[in-house]
Protein backbone atom coordinates (compact mmCIF):
# COMPACT_ATOMS: atom_id res chain seq x y z
CA UNK A 1 0.00 0.00 0.00
CA UNK A 2 1.20 3.42 -0.99
CA UNK A 3 0.81 6.39 1.81
CA UNK A 4 2.88 9.05 -0.32
CA UNK A 5 1.53 11.31 -2.64
CA UNK A 6 2.72 11.82 -6.17
CA UNK A 7 3.07 14.35 -7.83
CA UNK A 8 0.88 15.91 -10.13
CA UNK A 9 2.04 14.59 -14.22
CA UNK A 10 -0.88 16.23 -15.89
CA UNK A 11 -0.81 15.62 -19.96
CA UNK A 12 -0.84 18.46 -22.03
CA UNK A 13 -4.16 19.88 -23.74
CA UNK A 14 -2.80 21.58 -26.49
CA UNK A 15 -5.06 19.95 -28.87
CA UNK A 16 -7.64 22.18 -31.31
CA UNK A 17 -10.88 21.73 -30.81
CA UNK A 18 -13.50 23.29 -32.90
CA UNK A 19 -16.69 25.58 -31.60
CA UNK A 20 -19.00 23.34 -33.03
CA UNK A 21 -18.79 20.40 -35.62
CA UNK A 22 -20.79 19.04 -38.84
CA UNK A 23 -21.20 15.60 -40.19
CA UNK A 24 -18.90 14.13 -42.70
CA UNK A 25 -21.44 12.87 -46.07
CA UNK A 26 -19.64 12.17 -49.14
CA UNK A 27 -15.85 13.20 -48.51
CA UNK A 28 -17.13 16.84 -47.09
CA UNK A 29 -17.64 18.29 -44.21
CA UNK A 30 -21.09 20.18 -43.94
CA UNK A 31 -21.73 23.27 -41.83
CA UNK A 32 -22.61 22.52 -38.25
CA UNK A 33 -26.14 22.81 -38.17
CA UNK A 34 -28.60 24.65 -35.90
CA UNK A 35 -29.73 21.75 -33.87
CA UNK A 36 -26.80 20.94 -31.93
CA UNK A 37 -25.55 19.43 -28.99
CA UNK A 38 -22.82 20.20 -26.22
CA UNK A 39 -20.64 17.53 -25.58
CA UNK A 40 -19.04 18.30 -21.68
CA UNK A 41 -15.66 17.10 -19.96
CA UNK A 42 -17.03 15.25 -17.60
CA UNK A 43 -14.00 15.55 -15.38
CA UNK A 44 -14.59 19.56 -15.12
CA UNK A 45 -18.01 19.89 -16.71
CA UNK A 46 -16.99 22.18 -19.10
CA UNK A 47 -18.65 22.51 -22.50
CA UNK A 48 -15.54 21.12 -25.26
CA UNK A 49 -17.46 21.86 -28.75
CA UNK A 50 -20.86 21.23 -29.76
CA UNK A 51 -21.70 18.40 -31.96
CA UNK A 52 -24.31 18.87 -35.35
CA UNK A 53 -27.76 16.83 -34.88
CA UNK A 54 -28.22 14.47 -38.03
CA UNK A 55 -31.86 14.27 -38.97
CA UNK A 56 -33.63 12.00 -41.22
CA UNK A 57 -32.42 14.24 -44.29
CA UNK A 58 -29.01 14.05 -43.51
CA UNK A 59 -28.85 10.43 -42.84
CA UNK A 60 -30.66 9.64 -45.75
CA UNK A 61 -27.83 12.02 -47.57
CA UNK A 62 -25.00 9.78 -45.64
CA UNK A 63 -26.70 6.66 -46.81
CA UNK A 64 -26.86 7.91 -50.45
CA UNK A 65 -23.46 8.72 -50.26
CA UNK A 66 -22.47 5.43 -49.37
CA UNK A 67 -24.57 3.81 -51.95
CA UNK A 68 -22.73 6.01 -54.75
CA UNK A 69 -19.22 4.80 -53.04
CA UNK A 70 -19.97 1.40 -52.56
CA UNK A 71 -20.14 1.20 -57.02
CA UNK A 72 -16.40 1.26 -56.91
CA UNK A 73 -15.20 0.89 -53.74
CA UNK A 74 -16.80 -2.98 -53.55
CA UNK A 75 -15.07 -3.57 -57.09
CA UNK A 76 -11.86 -2.41 -55.76
CA UNK A 77 -8.81 -4.97 -55.41
CA UNK A 78 -8.56 -6.05 -52.50
CA UNK A 79 -4.63 -5.14 -52.01
CA UNK A 80 -5.90 -0.93 -52.68
CA UNK A 81 -8.47 -1.15 -50.36
CA UNK A 82 -5.72 -3.34 -48.10
CA UNK A 83 -3.55 -0.04 -48.81
CA UNK A 84 -6.48 2.39 -47.24
CA UNK A 85 -6.47 0.48 -44.01
CA UNK A 86 -2.74 0.53 -43.78
CA UNK A 87 -2.59 4.15 -43.99
CA UNK A 88 -5.52 4.78 -41.75
CA UNK A 89 -3.88 2.77 -39.52
CA UNK A 90 -0.30 4.42 -39.47
CA UNK A 91 -2.06 7.84 -39.43
CA UNK A 92 -4.15 7.16 -35.99
CA UNK A 93 -0.27 5.74 -34.96
CA UNK A 94 1.16 9.20 -36.05
CA UNK A 95 -1.74 11.38 -34.41
CA UNK A 96 -1.66 9.22 -31.34
CA UNK A 97 -1.31 11.60 -28.25
CA UNK A 98 -3.70 14.36 -30.00
CA UNK A 99 -6.06 11.33 -30.15
CA UNK A 100 -5.10 10.15 -26.27
CA UNK A 101 -5.85 13.58 -25.55
CA UNK A 102 -9.11 14.10 -26.98
CA UNK A 103 -10.65 10.78 -26.05
CA UNK A 104 -10.00 11.52 -21.96
CA UNK A 105 -11.46 15.00 -22.32
CA UNK A 106 -14.28 14.16 -24.13
CA UNK A 107 -15.09 10.64 -21.94
CA UNK A 108 -13.23 10.93 -18.65
CA UNK A 109 -11.17 8.29 -19.01
CA UNK A 110 -7.19 8.07 -17.55
CA UNK A 111 -4.73 9.32 -20.51
CA UNK A 112 -2.93 5.94 -19.50
CA UNK A 113 -5.95 3.64 -20.58
CA UNK A 114 -6.55 5.97 -23.78
CA UNK A 115 -2.67 6.31 -24.17
CA UNK A 116 -1.81 2.69 -23.55
CA UNK A 117 -5.31 0.71 -24.71
CA UNK A 118 -7.89 2.66 -26.65
CA UNK A 119 -5.65 4.01 -28.94
CA UNK A 120 -2.84 1.54 -30.17
CA UNK A 121 -5.81 -0.89 -30.18
CA UNK A 122 -7.68 1.07 -32.60
CA UNK A 123 -4.79 1.09 -34.98
CA UNK A 124 -3.71 -2.54 -34.26
CA UNK A 125 -7.55 -3.23 -35.57
CA UNK A 126 -6.81 -1.54 -38.89
CA UNK A 127 -3.76 -2.94 -39.45
CA UNK A 128 -4.99 -6.48 -38.77
CA UNK A 129 -7.85 -5.93 -41.41
CA UNK A 130 -6.04 -4.42 -43.61
CA UNK A 131 -4.23 -7.78 -43.80
CA UNK A 132 -7.35 -9.16 -44.98
CA UNK A 133 -8.57 -6.85 -47.09
CA UNK A 134 -6.91 -9.12 -50.36
CA UNK A 135 -6.87 -12.95 -49.09
CA UNK A 136 -10.28 -12.94 -48.32
CA UNK A 137 -11.05 -15.99 -50.56
CA UNK A 138 -8.01 -17.49 -48.27
CA UNK A 139 -10.16 -16.58 -45.26
CA UNK A 140 -13.46 -18.54 -46.78
CA UNK A 141 -11.27 -21.07 -48.92
CA UNK A 142 -13.40 -22.69 -52.19
CA UNK A 143 -16.02 -19.98 -51.74
CA UNK A 144 -16.83 -16.55 -53.76
CA UNK A 145 -17.30 -13.71 -50.93
CA UNK A 146 -18.18 -10.65 -51.90
CA UNK A 147 -19.22 -7.21 -49.68
CA UNK A 148 -22.52 -6.87 -48.18
CA UNK A 149 -23.38 -2.84 -49.19
CA UNK A 150 -23.86 0.31 -46.73
CA UNK A 151 -23.64 -0.49 -43.72
CA UNK A 152 -25.19 1.29 -40.54
CA UNK A 153 -22.55 1.37 -37.29
CA UNK A 154 -23.70 2.71 -34.11
CA UNK A 155 -21.29 3.10 -31.41
CA UNK A 156 -21.21 3.97 -27.52
CA UNK A 157 -19.12 5.60 -25.35
CA UNK A 158 -16.69 3.70 -23.59
CA UNK A 159 -14.18 3.31 -25.70
CA UNK A 160 -15.48 5.51 -28.68
CA UNK A 161 -12.38 5.13 -31.31
CA UNK A 162 -12.02 1.83 -30.56
CA UNK A 163 -15.39 0.50 -31.03
CA UNK A 164 -15.51 2.68 -34.29
CA UNK A 165 -12.56 0.85 -35.52
CA UNK A 166 -13.81 -2.76 -34.53
CA UNK A 167 -16.61 -1.56 -36.82
CA UNK A 168 -15.40 0.37 -39.88
CA UNK A 169 -12.11 -1.84 -40.53
CA UNK A 170 -14.24 -5.10 -40.99
CA UNK A 171 -16.23 -3.43 -43.38
CA UNK A 172 -14.03 -1.44 -45.45
CA UNK A 173 -11.49 -4.56 -45.67
CA UNK A 174 -14.66 -6.62 -47.14
CA UNK A 175 -15.63 -3.60 -49.80
CA UNK A 176 -18.76 -2.45 -47.74
CA UNK A 177 -19.26 1.36 -47.37
CA UNK A 178 -20.09 2.75 -43.96
CA UNK A 179 -22.58 5.44 -42.26
CA UNK A 180 -21.18 5.75 -38.60
CA UNK A 181 -22.78 6.83 -35.82
CA UNK A 182 -21.09 7.54 -32.45
CA UNK A 183 -22.52 8.44 -29.12
CA UNK A 184 -23.80 11.61 -27.95
CA UNK A 185 -21.36 12.05 -25.78
CA UNK A 186 -18.09 10.73 -27.26
CA UNK A 187 -18.04 12.53 -30.73
CA UNK A 188 -15.09 13.93 -31.26
CA UNK A 189 -12.24 11.32 -31.80
CA UNK A 190 -14.66 9.30 -34.15
CA UNK A 191 -15.14 12.69 -36.18
CA UNK A 192 -11.35 12.92 -36.02
CA UNK A 193 -11.27 9.20 -37.76
CA UNK A 194 -12.92 11.17 -40.66
CA UNK A 195 -10.41 13.44 -40.82
CA UNK A 196 -7.68 10.62 -41.14
CA UNK A 197 -9.99 9.39 -43.94
CA UNK A 198 -9.78 12.12 -45.76
CA UNK A 199 -6.04 12.51 -44.92
CA UNK A 200 -5.17 9.26 -46.51
CA UNK A 201 -7.36 10.28 -49.34
CA UNK A 202 -10.01 7.41 -48.73
CA UNK A 203 -12.60 8.37 -52.11
CA UNK A 204 -15.87 10.06 -50.83
CA UNK A 205 -18.48 8.10 -49.19
CA UNK A 206 -16.76 4.89 -48.30
CA UNK A 207 -16.86 6.59 -44.36
CA UNK A 208 -19.32 9.12 -43.43
CA UNK A 209 -19.98 9.86 -39.92
CA UNK A 210 -23.04 11.75 -39.34
CA UNK A 211 -23.47 12.82 -35.23
CA UNK A 212 -26.64 12.70 -33.15
CA UNK A 213 -28.19 10.98 -30.34
CA UNK A 214 -30.80 8.34 -30.51
CA UNK A 215 -32.90 9.12 -32.98
CA UNK A 216 -30.38 9.85 -35.34
CA UNK A 217 -29.55 6.00 -34.82
CA UNK A 218 -32.78 4.87 -34.97
CA UNK A 219 -33.28 6.74 -38.38
CA UNK A 220 -29.65 5.05 -39.36
CA UNK A 221 -31.42 1.34 -38.82
CA UNK A 222 -35.11 2.00 -40.28
CA UNK A 223 -33.52 3.74 -43.65
CA UNK A 224 -34.32 1.13 -46.51
CA UNK A 225 -31.25 1.58 -48.06
CA UNK A 226 -29.01 0.27 -45.28
CA UNK A 227 -27.76 -3.52 -45.87
CA UNK A 228 -26.47 -4.08 -42.33
CA UNK A 229 -26.63 -2.87 -38.82
CA UNK A 230 -23.87 -3.54 -36.46
CA UNK A 231 -24.85 -1.97 -33.28
CA UNK A 232 -22.97 -1.89 -29.46
CA UNK A 233 -24.61 -0.71 -26.96
CA UNK A 234 -27.15 -1.56 -24.06
CA UNK A 235 -29.69 -4.90 -24.64
CA UNK A 236 -32.89 -1.99 -24.26
CA UNK A 237 -31.83 -0.58 -27.29
CA UNK A 238 -30.41 -3.58 -29.05
CA UNK A 239 -33.73 -5.31 -28.79
CA UNK A 240 -35.26 -2.38 -29.76
CA UNK A 241 -33.41 -2.25 -33.03
CA UNK A 242 -33.87 -6.15 -33.30
CA UNK A 243 -37.31 -5.54 -33.63
CA UNK A 244 -37.51 -2.87 -36.32
CA UNK A 245 -34.70 -4.83 -38.36
CA UNK A 246 -36.76 -8.27 -38.22
CA UNK A 247 -38.19 -8.77 -41.61
CA UNK A 248 -36.71 -6.32 -43.53
CA UNK A 249 -33.64 -8.46 -44.61
CA UNK A 250 -31.28 -6.31 -43.08
CA UNK A 251 -28.67 -8.00 -41.72
CA UNK A 252 -28.15 -7.61 -38.31
CA UNK A 253 -24.97 -7.76 -35.41
CA UNK A 254 -25.09 -6.87 -31.35
CA UNK A 255 -22.62 -6.50 -29.10
CA UNK A 256 -24.45 -5.47 -26.11
CA UNK A 257 -24.22 -5.95 -22.23
CA UNK A 258 -23.54 -7.88 -19.85
CA UNK A 259 -22.92 -9.43 -16.00
CA UNK A 260 -19.87 -11.30 -16.10
CA UNK A 261 -18.92 -13.62 -13.24
CA UNK A 262 -15.21 -13.74 -11.99
CA UNK A 263 -14.84 -17.22 -10.16
CA UNK A 264 -11.87 -17.66 -7.53
CA UNK A 265 -10.83 -20.92 -6.41
CA UNK A 266 -8.73 -21.01 -3.03
CA UNK A 267 -6.15 -22.90 -4.95
CA UNK A 268 -5.80 -19.57 -7.00
CA UNK A 269 -2.46 -17.76 -6.68
CA UNK A 270 -4.32 -15.07 -4.75
CA UNK A 271 -2.26 -11.56 -5.40
CA UNK A 272 -2.53 -12.29 -9.02
CA UNK A 273 -6.34 -13.20 -8.84
CA UNK A 274 -7.04 -9.62 -6.74
CA UNK A 275 -5.25 -7.80 -9.07
CA UNK A 276 -6.83 -9.48 -12.42
CA UNK A 277 -10.09 -8.84 -10.49
CA UNK A 278 -9.73 -5.30 -9.78
CA UNK A 279 -8.24 -4.62 -13.27
CA UNK A 280 -11.77 -6.73 -14.63
CA UNK A 281 -14.10 -4.48 -12.47
CA UNK A 282 -12.05 -0.70 -12.27
CA UNK A 283 -10.52 -0.46 -15.64
CA UNK A 284 -12.17 2.65 -17.52
CA UNK A 285 -14.22 3.23 -14.54
CA UNK A 286 -16.41 0.10 -15.11
CA UNK A 287 -17.61 1.62 -18.49
CA UNK A 288 -16.80 -1.88 -20.24
CA UNK A 289 -19.33 -4.12 -21.62
CA UNK A 290 -17.23 -7.50 -20.30
CA UNK A 291 -16.72 -5.59 -16.83
CA UNK A 292 -15.87 -8.77 -14.44
CA UNK A 293 -18.81 -7.38 -12.22
CA UNK A 294 -19.85 -10.58 -9.97
CA UNK A 295 -17.34 -11.92 -8.16
CA UNK A 296 -17.92 -15.57 -6.45
CA UNK A 297 -15.44 -16.41 -4.32
CA UNK A 298 -14.38 -20.06 -2.70
CA UNK A 299 -15.96 -19.41 0.78
CA UNK A 300 -12.78 -20.98 2.58
CA UNK A 301 -10.72 -17.57 1.16
CA UNK A 302 -13.80 -14.96 1.03
CA UNK A 303 -12.07 -13.52 4.49
CA UNK A 304 -8.75 -12.74 2.90
CA UNK A 305 -10.08 -11.89 -0.55
CA UNK A 306 -12.18 -9.12 1.16
CA UNK A 307 -9.23 -7.80 2.97
CA UNK A 308 -6.78 -7.88 0.10
CA UNK A 309 -9.53 -6.23 -1.82
CA UNK A 310 -10.15 -3.82 0.45
CA UNK A 311 -6.52 -2.73 0.30
CA UNK A 312 -6.17 -2.77 -3.01
CA UNK A 313 -8.59 -0.52 -3.87
CA UNK A 314 -6.71 2.21 -1.39
CA UNK A 315 -4.12 1.97 -3.91
CA UNK A 316 -6.31 3.22 -6.79
CA UNK A 317 -6.17 7.11 -7.79
CA UNK A 318 -9.04 8.76 -8.76
CA UNK A 319 -8.93 11.97 -10.13
CA UNK A 320 -8.06 13.80 -13.13
CA UNK A 321 -8.14 11.88 -16.15
CA UNK A 322 -5.40 14.03 -18.03
CA UNK A 323 -2.96 13.15 -14.96
CA UNK A 324 -0.50 10.11 -16.03
CA UNK A 325 -0.72 8.72 -12.58
CA UNK A 326 -4.47 8.52 -12.48
CA UNK A 327 -5.87 5.00 -12.74
CA UNK A 328 -9.69 5.99 -12.33
CA UNK A 329 -11.07 8.29 -14.35
CA UNK A 330 -14.25 10.66 -13.94
CA UNK A 331 -17.64 8.60 -14.74
CA UNK A 332 -18.71 9.84 -18.87
CA UNK A 333 -21.82 11.64 -18.29
CA UNK A 334 -24.38 12.95 -15.31
CA UNK A 335 -26.68 10.76 -16.80
CA UNK A 336 -24.69 7.38 -15.87
CA UNK A 337 -23.63 9.15 -12.79
CA UNK A 338 -27.02 8.81 -11.23
CA UNK A 339 -27.65 5.47 -12.63
CA UNK A 340 -24.57 4.30 -10.19
CA UNK A 341 -25.78 6.02 -7.35
CA UNK A 342 -28.84 4.49 -7.91
CA UNK A 343 -27.66 0.77 -7.97
CA UNK A 344 -25.39 1.89 -4.77
CA UNK A 345 -28.22 3.18 -3.05
CA UNK A 346 -30.26 -0.36 -4.01
CA UNK A 347 -27.54 -2.25 -2.96
CA UNK A 348 -27.53 -0.54 0.16
CA UNK A 349 -30.99 -0.87 1.06
CA UNK A 350 -31.11 -4.74 -0.38
CA UNK A 351 -29.23 -5.62 2.52
CA UNK A 352 -25.85 -5.84 1.34
CA UNK A 353 -22.43 -4.30 2.77
CA UNK A 354 -20.59 -1.25 0.69
CA UNK A 355 -16.64 -1.00 1.03
CA UNK A 356 -15.66 1.89 -0.41
CA UNK A 357 -11.97 2.57 0.86
CA UNK A 358 -10.50 4.97 -0.97
CA UNK A 359 -8.71 7.59 0.06
CA UNK A 360 -8.37 11.45 -0.68
CA UNK A 361 -10.92 13.74 -1.69
CA UNK A 362 -12.59 13.41 -5.49
CA UNK A 363 -12.41 16.21 -7.34
CA UNK A 364 -15.23 18.78 -6.37
CA UNK A 365 -16.61 19.69 -10.23
CA UNK A 366 -17.23 16.48 -12.52
CA UNK A 367 -18.44 12.93 -12.08
CA UNK A 368 -16.84 10.32 -9.60
CA UNK A 369 -17.53 7.34 -8.50
CA UNK A 370 -14.51 5.89 -6.02
CA UNK A 371 -13.71 2.15 -6.56
CA UNK A 372 -15.82 0.09 -4.56
CA UNK A 373 -16.89 -3.31 -3.67
CA UNK A 374 -19.83 -5.30 -1.75
CA UNK A 375 -20.08 -8.01 0.38
CA UNK A 376 -23.37 -9.46 1.88
CA UNK A 377 -24.47 -9.77 -1.95
CA UNK A 378 -27.18 -12.55 -2.57
CA UNK A 379 -28.22 -14.02 -5.95
CA UNK A 380 -31.56 -12.37 -5.91
CA UNK A 381 -30.19 -8.62 -5.03
CA UNK A 382 -30.46 -6.09 -7.96
CA UNK A 383 -26.69 -5.38 -7.52
CA UNK A 384 -26.38 -9.12 -8.54
CA UNK A 385 -28.80 -9.17 -11.19
CA UNK A 386 -28.37 -6.14 -13.58
CA UNK A 387 -25.48 -4.23 -15.27
CA UNK A 388 -23.85 -1.22 -13.06
CA UNK A 389 -21.50 -0.13 -15.98
CA UNK A 390 -19.71 1.99 -12.93
CA UNK A 391 -16.77 0.52 -10.96
CA UNK A 392 -18.55 -1.27 -8.57
CA UNK A 393 -18.18 -5.26 -7.52
CA UNK A 394 -20.62 -7.51 -6.38
CA UNK A 395 -18.90 -10.17 -4.17
CA UNK A 396 -20.54 -13.51 -3.57
CA UNK A 397 -19.70 -17.01 -2.37
CA UNK A 398 -19.88 -20.80 -3.69
CA UNK A 399 -18.49 -24.21 -2.11
CA UNK A 400 -18.04 -26.58 -5.09
CA UNK A 401 -17.47 -25.46 -8.69
CA UNK A 402 -20.64 -26.98 -9.87
CA UNK A 403 -22.27 -24.48 -7.85
CA UNK A 404 -20.03 -21.78 -8.98
CA UNK A 405 -20.99 -22.67 -12.48
CA UNK A 406 -24.75 -22.70 -11.93
CA UNK A 407 -24.78 -19.32 -10.42
CA UNK A 408 -22.45 -17.72 -12.69
CA UNK A 409 -24.72 -18.85 -16.05
CA UNK A 410 -27.78 -17.49 -13.59
CA UNK A 411 -27.96 -14.43 -15.89
CA UNK A 412 -29.29 -13.50 -19.01
CA UNK A 413 -26.19 -12.30 -20.57
CA UNK A 414 -23.48 -14.23 -21.74
CA UNK A 415 -20.21 -12.11 -23.31
CA UNK A 416 -17.42 -13.16 -20.48
CA UNK A 417 -16.20 -14.95 -17.35
CA UNK A 418 -13.04 -15.39 -16.14
CA UNK A 419 -11.48 -18.20 -13.84
CA UNK A 420 -9.17 -18.41 -11.00
CA UNK A 421 -7.29 -21.50 -10.27
CA UNK A 422 -3.92 -23.52 -10.90
CA UNK A 423 -5.48 -26.86 -11.90
CA UNK A 424 -5.53 -26.93 -15.64
CA UNK A 425 -8.29 -29.49 -15.87
CA UNK A 426 -10.43 -27.42 -13.55
CA UNK A 427 -10.44 -24.56 -15.35
CA UNK A 428 -10.48 -26.16 -18.61
CA UNK A 429 -14.02 -27.88 -17.71
CA UNK A 430 -15.16 -24.50 -16.12
CA UNK A 431 -14.34 -22.58 -19.69
CA UNK A 432 -16.57 -25.60 -21.34
CA UNK A 433 -19.47 -25.34 -18.76
CA UNK A 434 -19.64 -20.96 -18.46
CA UNK A 435 -22.05 -19.59 -21.35
CA UNK A 436 -20.21 -16.97 -21.97
CA UNK A 437 -18.31 -15.73 -25.66
CA UNK A 438 -15.20 -14.99 -23.95
CA UNK A 439 -14.08 -17.39 -20.53
CA UNK A 440 -10.40 -15.50 -19.13
CA UNK A 441 -8.36 -17.99 -17.42
CA UNK A 442 -5.87 -16.45 -14.68
CA UNK A 443 -6.25 -13.42 -16.52
CA UNK A 444 -8.91 -10.58 -17.64
CA UNK A 445 -9.96 -8.76 -20.01
CA UNK A 446 -7.80 -9.84 -22.54
CA UNK A 447 -8.54 -8.20 -26.32
CA UNK A 448 -7.08 -8.70 -29.63
CA UNK A 449 -7.63 -7.77 -33.12
CA UNK A 450 -6.71 -11.51 -34.48
CA UNK A 451 -9.40 -13.37 -31.78
CA UNK A 452 -13.26 -12.78 -32.00
CA UNK A 453 -15.31 -11.18 -29.63
CA UNK A 454 -19.09 -11.69 -28.72
CA UNK A 455 -21.61 -13.02 -26.69
CA UNK A 456 -24.77 -14.90 -26.21
CA UNK A 457 -28.22 -14.77 -25.05
CA UNK A 458 -29.10 -11.10 -24.24
CA UNK A 459 -25.19 -9.98 -24.47
CA UNK A 460 -26.29 -10.14 -28.43
CA UNK A 461 -25.16 -12.35 -31.31
CA UNK A 462 -22.09 -11.55 -34.01
CA UNK A 463 -18.62 -11.56 -33.40
CA UNK A 464 -15.86 -8.75 -34.01
CA UNK A 465 -12.44 -9.22 -34.86
CA UNK A 466 -10.76 -12.21 -35.89
CA UNK A 467 -11.47 -14.04 -38.81
CA UNK A 468 -15.40 -13.86 -38.11
CA UNK A 469 -15.42 -10.90 -37.57
CA UNK A 470 -14.79 -9.71 -41.00
CA UNK A 471 -17.93 -12.21 -42.05
CA UNK A 472 -21.05 -10.41 -41.28
CA UNK A 473 -19.88 -7.81 -43.75
CA UNK A 474 -19.25 -10.63 -46.60
CA UNK A 475 -21.93 -12.46 -48.84
CA UNK A 476 -19.95 -15.85 -48.96
CA UNK A 477 -21.82 -18.15 -51.73
CA UNK A 478 -21.23 -21.90 -51.88
P1 LIG B 1 -27.12 2.89 -25.70
O1 LIG B 1 -27.98 3.88 -25.05
O2 LIG B 1 -27.72 1.64 -26.17
O3 LIG B 1 -26.39 3.66 -26.88
C1 LIG B 1 -25.54 3.06 -27.80
C2 LIG B 1 -25.60 3.81 -29.11
O4 LIG B 1 -26.92 3.68 -29.66
C3 LIG B 1 -25.37 5.30 -28.98
O5 LIG B 1 -24.72 5.76 -30.13
C4 LIG B 1 -26.79 5.81 -28.88
O6 LIG B 1 -26.91 7.17 -29.19
C5 LIG B 1 -27.49 4.95 -29.88
N1 LIG B 1 -28.93 4.83 -29.69
C6 LIG B 1 -29.69 5.14 -28.61
N2 LIG B 1 -30.98 4.85 -28.84
C7 LIG B 1 -31.07 4.37 -30.10
C8 LIG B 1 -32.13 3.88 -30.91
N3 LIG B 1 -33.40 3.83 -30.48
N4 LIG B 1 -31.85 3.45 -32.16
C9 LIG B 1 -30.60 3.46 -32.63
N5 LIG B 1 -29.54 3.90 -31.91
C10 LIG B 1 -29.77 4.36 -30.65
O7 LIG B 1 -25.94 2.43 -24.78
P2 LIG B 1 -25.00 3.33 -23.92
O8 LIG B 1 -25.70 3.61 -22.65
O9 LIG B 1 -24.51 4.46 -24.72
O10 LIG B 1 -23.77 2.32 -23.71
C11 LIG B 1 -23.67 1.48 -22.63
C12 LIG B 1 -24.15 0.08 -22.96
O11 LIG B 1 -23.44 -0.46 -24.07
C13 LIG B 1 -23.94 -0.89 -21.84
O12 LIG B 1 -25.11 -1.63 -21.64
C14 LIG B 1 -22.82 -1.80 -22.33
O13 LIG B 1 -22.79 -3.06 -21.80
C15 LIG B 1 -23.02 -1.80 -23.78
N6 LIG B 1 -21.76 -2.08 -24.48
C16 LIG B 1 -21.58 -3.33 -25.02
C17 LIG B 1 -20.40 -3.63 -25.67
C18 LIG B 1 -20.16 -4.98 -26.28
O14 LIG B 1 -19.21 -5.15 -27.03
N7 LIG B 1 -20.98 -5.97 -26.03
C19 LIG B 1 -19.40 -2.68 -25.79
C20 LIG B 1 -19.62 -1.42 -25.23
C21 LIG B 1 -20.82 -1.14 -24.57
P3 LIG B 1 -26.73 8.24 -27.98
O15 LIG B 1 -25.38 8.09 -27.44
O16 LIG B 1 -26.89 9.52 -28.63
O17 LIG B 1 -27.82 7.92 -27.00
MG1 LIG C 1 -18.18 14.21 -23.77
Amino acid sequence: MTDFDLVPAPETTAVEIADAYGHLIGGAWTSPSGNRMSSINPANEEVLTEFSVAGADEVSAAVGAAREAFKSWSVLPGRERGKFLFAIARRIQERARELAILETMDGGKPIKESRDVDIPEAAKHFFYYAGWADKLRFAFPGREVGAVGVAGQIIPWNFPLLMAAWKVAPALAAGNTVVLKPAETTSLTALRLGEIAQEVGLPPGVLNIVTGAGETGAALVDHPDVDKIAFTGSTVVGKAIAKSVAGTGKRLTLELGGKSPHIIFADAAIDEAVEGIVQGIFFNQGHVCCAGSRLFVEESILEVITEKLHRRIQTIRVGDPLDKNTDLGAINSKEQWEIIQGFLKTGAEEGATLHSPSKGEVPKRGYWVPPCFFTGVEPAHTIAREEIFGPVLSVMTFRTPSEAIERANNTPYGLAAGVWTDKGAKALEMAHQLKAGVVWLNSYNRLDAASPFGGYKESGFGREGGRQGILPYLKVDG
